[in-house]
């Protein structure tokens, strides 16, 4: 049984990252994408997910990550809560 690698790859720099335990946060050189959480939670980020690659079917390729866009779009509603708040503020 080949046990799959929480590993990805980077578009801008080309750098292959892979994350090996819970704790092991790597991030490519170039600082755009980072994988953690090794084989327990699949935990990965990318400032722009068309630069992050996944290996899957031999091969390197796009991935969508609903988790990650959860956490965007929470990441977008406590923005505009901050906007508003500031807007209130400068009333
Ligand atoms: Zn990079």
């Amino acid at each position: 049984m080949s046990k799959r690698l929480n590993r990805a790859k980077c578009k801008l720099c080309g750098t292959i990252i892979v994350s090996r335990h819970r704790h092991d946060l790597v991030s490519c050189k170039c600082g755009e994408i980072f994988v953690d959480g090794g084989n327990d939670y699949w935990r990965c980020g990318a400032k722009n997910f068309k630069n992050f690659l996944r290996f899957e079917n031999r091969k390197w390729t796009s991935i969508f990550v609903p988790e990650v866009c959860e956490k965007r779009s929470l990441f977008k509603r406590i923005i505009s809560w901050i906007e508003s708040f500031t807007q209130r503020n400068e009333v």
